[in-house]
């Protein structure tokens, strides 16, 4: 991080214990700490406080973790570390389906979650250094501006789906392996592996509003990868 404003990470977890530790844990590593109990006065700290990034816990009172979720989703590309509880394997996948830029299950260690944090601050931050403009004429990319225009319509991607359409457009016409986008897209091969890509190019398809893996032009190579090709 350099100079400046400070990098906040806003923490949504209504277990007391856990808030406060995870509240000094990213003090300590240099971050300001916003913290909320609940997932409505999560939302409004999107709003009021601006973090930089949401560690975001599953299971709160009210609107819980997947509302929160799916409404940051809604609004911006904040990335979003997702606390799962312990032994409900499920949730990682549908975190992941719901847009959650990664996911930690409890209990967890503060180094790992200070790892985790720093890893998808540098992500948003390489989203945004990439260079070229992407336009086929259906689809258009600006990696320094950071939008995405399909059919002239803007349309809003997380961190991690930004990331993920850049790399394949910049590849455009070559099929990518899961481990390949794993690499170039996550920078981080040791996630849970193809099921991740899997679940992160179809959700950037029904974003993009091309849902029909028919007539998608983000194809499927089965067996091998995907692809970005633009129907003629
Ligand atoms: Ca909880």
């Amino acid at each position: 991080v350099t100079g400046g404003e400070p990098v906040t990470v806003l923490v949504v977890e209504d277990d007391p214990f856990i808030r406060r530790s995870l509240e000094k844990v990213l003090t300590l590593a240099g971050y300001a700490v916003s913290l909320a109990a609940d997932g409505r006065s999560g939302l409004r700290a999107v709003h009021t406080e601006r973090p930089d990034l949401v560690v975001l816990d599953i299971g709160l009172p009210g609107l819980d973790g997947w509302q929160v979720l799916d409404r940051v989703r809604d609004l911006s590309d904040l990335p979003v570390l997702l606390l799962t509880a312990h032994g409900a394997e499920a949730e990682k996948v549908r975190g992941l389906r719901a847009g959650a830029d990664d996911y930690l299950t409890k209990p967890f260690g503060n180094a790992e979650l200070v790892a985790r944090v720093q890893a998808l601050l540098r992500r948003g931050r390489a989203g945004t250094a990439a260079p070229e403009v992407y336009d086929d004429g259906v689809m258009r990319l600006d990696p320094a501006a950071r939008t995405v225009l399909v059919g002239g319509a803007d349309v809003r991607l997380s961190p991690t789906e930004f990331r993920l359409l850049a790399v394949l457009t910049r590849n455009s016409g070559l099929v990518l392996t899961p481990a390949q986008l794993l690499d170039r897209v996550w920078g981080d091969p040791s996630g849970i592996g193809p099921e991740r890509v899997k679940f992160a190019v179809l959700r950037l398809r029904r974003r993009l509003g091309w849902g029909d893996p028919g007539s998608s032009p983000i194809q499927s190579v089965r067996g091998i990868g995907y692809r970005y090709r633009p129907s003629a």
